[in-house]
């Protein structure tokens, strides 16, 4: 479970995330919605412990993230996929994130399957689309196995079949009883996709309900 507290970010002058509050709770899918710098990307930074709230706190199972290397175990996220060393393989890159987590090495094989990364997993990541790298970028969310996922944006540059994919996924790790935040800035995708939803704009809570009750209030 996610409990965010009256949390605040300021970069300079710009407030990215202004005395934000609200739950995500395990065995749901929690739609994070909001247009294109609203702070959502921010906010999950600091639930992952990457970012230091200015005011307030993110806890995750009642305690702040430290580190960054801690998160992987607890927590998974799919963030920015920038941060991959584009010379390396897919299943390189997997091994990698393994290995400096103390991860079995049939892990990696595991996750190829369930993301179907297939035979991509020996093409260096650079040659990926971006449905590719969204793909290997959940893979390595996933590999610890997390009770807790963030999902930032997943459905950009996927096709249909890969939306429909993501939404399954989604759906499976939230009856699993996970945790499950996912980011969007498409309410069309958000309320197929999510049982709950944060509405958030310039950093502020907008609304915060079923997406049932919020479709129903439009
Ligand atoms: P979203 O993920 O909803 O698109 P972000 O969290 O990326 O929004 O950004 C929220 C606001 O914070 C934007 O105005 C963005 O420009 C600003 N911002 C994000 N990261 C930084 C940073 N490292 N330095 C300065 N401003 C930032
Ligand atoms: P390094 O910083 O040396 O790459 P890390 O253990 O921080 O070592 O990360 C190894 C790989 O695992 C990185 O490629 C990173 O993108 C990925 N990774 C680390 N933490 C997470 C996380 N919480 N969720 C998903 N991937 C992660």
């Amino acid at each position: 479970m996610i409990q965010i507290r009256g949390l605040t970010k300021r970069y300079g002058e710009v407030l990215a995330v202004d005395d934000l509050s609200f739950d995500v709770e395990p065995g749901k899918v929690t739609g994070f919605l909001g247009p294109n710098g609203a702070g959502k990307s921010t906010t999950m930074r600091m639930v992952l412990g990457l970012d230091r709230p200015s005011a307030g706190q993110a806890l995750v199972n009642g305690r702040p993230f430290a580190s960054y290397a801690e998160p992987l175990r607890e927590v998974g996220a799919l963030l920015d996929p920038g941060s991959v060393h584009p010379g390396r393989t897919g299943r390189n890159h997997l091994r990698v994130a393994a290995r400096t987590n103390g991860l079995p090495e049939r892990r990696v094989e595991e996750v190829i399957e369930q993301v179907g990364l297939g035979s991509a997993a020996r093409r260096r990541i650079k040659g990926y689309s971006l449905g590719m790298r969204q793909r290997l970028g959940i893979a390595a969310a996933l590999l610890a196995d997390p009770r807790v996922l963030l999902f930032d944006e997943p459905i950009n540059g996927l096709d249909l079949d890969g939306v429909r994919w993501i939404r399954e996924l989604l759906r499976r790790l939230a009856d699993e009883g996970r945790t499950v935040l996912v980011s969007s800035h498409l309410m069309s995708e958000m309320q197929q996709t999510a049982d709950r939803l944060v509405v958030i704009g310039r950093g502020r809570l907008i609304a915060d309900a079923t997406t049932e009750d919020l479709l129903a209030g439009l």
